[in-house]
């Protein structure tokens, strides 16, 4: 290829513009399905709706300039038409402003990230296709002439966070080349788009900004912090990021009395100082005042509900409980798995956090004696938070659960999970047909490792599909339809509804019924794949459970591809050892007493590669093998041995299942 430098033929260009939309739209090179189909979004450029497309396997391509060019418009394409899809139940963007304003600040305002500080204009998107495209393909297409509108605009240093999430491999061209679509019409900086749109975690962000250019982190400042105002004038600080590992701090005053305080309200965090910009600190005192206003004004009524989500959130809490009691109410907030009493106020506070709660969720507050379900988010350390909200009579009135869920948790790469032999499980779900079940009770992790599957598939190339009652998370790139029994759009019709319009990928909520399951089988028999999760506690069970759905095993038998159970077990916290001290003999700061940091899975997993596996787990079923696969008991005893986990939880999982195991390891 070296030496022909002067005449390509066309089959080479073929070659190189084939590798180019490889790299683009994945290595099929097959185009959406339904492009066409979905309007366009409104707001969506021109060029997109009238480019040509030429057909990729006629492959007459006049030159590479019109090649590429009409393949990184046809991979927008792919993602309008995955991103327009309607969302049922979804509250629009505004809706989610007004919810959020009156208790927060205005984030993009005090933000000063750099990620796109250039400008609009710094870097076309297209450059940063091409860029991605030299940096990564091994042989540079270099003696064609780079298309001149590529050329325009600035060097690779102008966008060296995109770059640097490109080279580390967690995003991909396509995501780039969107984000920055996406950037030109709303003028966010990029790294802020990518964070919601769940294609990086903020500490991802914050982690690539510290690569790329660390001084500019102190130009960041948070929207929120525990530190009370009085303590940040008086030490001069400024609190400029805040993620998973650690915290970014400016000072004027003394750096071991900052660090002292920092630590008192940010236990087992990093600090690190950042230079102090003079600049910045009045707007940032400005706006913490303003938000400490909003969370410390005493008893009104608007505030309860606000700081008791705030100290919910910010905690790690996964749901709050608000529980009529006749004359009083209490309020629980469950922190790794467990309630803990949190708040108890008068009967008529509780009635207007409780029509407050249901008015955001946008629930009929006049209807109290009825169960009811909704959401709305709030925006929280630079993103946004879902709140679910389920209300239900009791007989001493309405319960209300806000069920919270941090998009960041949800965001976890699936193989951080904890899922002990989690190839298996990808594998399942690396085909591209068929059925795969996700087993466990209620508040088993199900809907984490649900969500970190889909986020684990590639949303710009698929098309994903979700049913879900009701939406619980939203997930850029994937069609996510909520399920109205009310209003007769029940799961069947939703499905029906969504199998026309020709997904990769289905994933359902919980399969409950005959008609669902015979729907799913249906489904996954037509080549689609299916994700779905059922209310059972191991592989043999979810085929009793199956077969009771009126599921025949022959039905089965083409189309099985996976079964993963699952519980969550508290983890014995690593820094002391569940011993709840540190070496000075204090609280440890870590676990504060409790012991544990946090829950882990524990699973069985099986893949089916044909119909001989299958028929193998029937065997087993029959009690005519052995199961082929590590069982959920076994797995927590071997996170025991492990340390990671102790005998309590043990018990508490699985008490005397796992007597067995553990007497034999003795
Ligand atoms: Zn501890």
């Amino acid at each position: 290829m070296e030496q022909n430098t002067t005449t390509p033929k066309n089959a080479e260009r073929k070659g190189v513009l084939s590798r180019i939309r490889e790299r683009l739209l994945g290595p099929t090179g097959k185009t959406s399905p339904d492009a066409g189909k979905t309007q366009a979004e409104p707001q969506a450029p021109l060029e997109m709706q009238s480019g040509h497309m030429p057909d990729p396997d006629t492959g007459l391509f006049s030159d590479l300039e019109e090649g590429l060019d009409a393949a990184v418009k046809e991979s927008i394409r792919i993602e309008v038409d995955v991103t327009v899809e309607p969302f049922l139940d979804i509250p629009s963007s505004e809706t989610t402003r007004v919810d959020s304003s009156d208790s927060d600040t205005d984030l993009t305002a005090n933000v000063e990230a750099f990620e796109g500080d250039e400008g609009k204009e710094e870097s076309t998107a297209a450059e940063m296709i091409v860029d991605a495209i030299e940096t990564a393909t091994p042989e540079k297409p270099s003696r064609f002439k780079q298309p001149t509108q590529f050329r325009r605009g600035k060097s690779i240093s102008h966008h060296r966070l995109g770059i640097n999430l490109l080279e580390k491999g967690l995003i991909t061209p396509q995501v780039l080349y969107a984000a920055s679509k996406e950037q030109e019409v709303t003028g966010e900086k990029l790294g802020q788009i990518l964070v919601q749109n769940q294609y990086l975690s903020n500490s991802e962000r914050v982690q690539a900004i510290l690569e790329v250019s660390a001084e500019r982190i102190a130009q960041e400042t948070v929207s929120k912090t525990k530190i009370p105002v009085e303590k940040l004038i008086e030490h001069k600080i400024i609190i400029s990021t805040i993620h998973d590992d650690g915290i970014f701090v400016a000072t004027m005053g003394d750096e071991r009395m900052v660090r002292r305080i920092v630590a008192e309200y940010y236990p087992g965090k990093k600090i690190t100082f950042v230079p102090f910009s003079p600049t910045k600190f009045a707007p940032f005192i400005a706006n913490m005042r303003k938000s400490s206003d909003a969370v410390d004004t005493v008893a009104t009524k608007e505030t309860v509900l606000d700081r008791l989500i705030f100290r919910a959130v910010s905690t790690g809490g996964s749901d709050l409980h608000f529980i009529p009691r006749g004359k009083s109410y209490s309020v629980y907030l469950r922190v790794n798995g467990l309630l803990e009493h949190e708040h108890e106020g008068p009967m008529d506070e509780f009635l207007a956090v409780a029509a407050q709660a249901k008015n955001r969720a946008r629930l009929d507050s006049s209807k109290k004696h009825a169960p009811q379900n909704g959401s709305f988010q709030i925006e929280f350390n630079r993103k946004m938070v879902d709140l679910r909200v389920s209300a239900s009579p009791n007989i001493e009135g309405e319960c209300i659960v806000i069920r919270i869920q941090d998009p960041e948790s949800i965001n976890k790469n699936i193989n951080h999970l904890g899922i002990t032999r989690i190839g298996k499980w990808t594998q399942a779900t690396s085909r591209r047909g068929g059925l795969c079940l996700l087993t466990g009770g209620t508040g088993t992790g199900k809907t984490t490792t649900m969500y970190s599957t889909i986020m684990s598939f590639d949303r710009q190339s698929k098309k994903i599909i979700t049913i879900e009652n009701p939406v619980e998370v939203r997930i850029a790139g994937v069609s996510q339809v909520a399920v109205n029994e009310a209003t007769g759009f029940d799961f069947n019709k939703a499905l029906e509804a969504q199998l026309t319009q020709d997904p990769d990928v289905i994933a359902v909520g919980e399969v409950k019924n005959e008609e669902t399951a015979r729907t799913i089988v249906r489904a996954a028999t037509s080549g689609h794949l299916v994700l779905g999760t059922l209310h059972t506690g191991s592989i043999s069970e979810t085929l009793d459970r199956l077969m009771g759905l009126g599921i025949k095993d022959h039905e089965l038998r083409y189309i099985l591809r996976g079964i993963m159970s699952q519980d969550l077990i508290r983890t014995v916290c690593k820094k002391c050892h569940g011993t709840c001290v540190d070496h000075e003999g204090f609280t440890c700061a870590e676990c504060l007493g409790d012991g544990y940091d946090g829950r882990t899975l524990v699973s069985e997993v099986e893949y089916f590669h044909d119909h001989n596996d299958v028929d193998r787990l029937f065997a087993v079923r029959e009690g005519n093998a052995q199961p082929t696969w590590e069982t959920i008991v076994e797995d927590a005893v071997n996170k025991y041995r492990q340390g990671i986990t102790n005998e309590q939880e043990l018990d508490r999982l699985f008490g005397a299942a796992a007597r067995p195991y553990l007497e034999r390891a003795a």
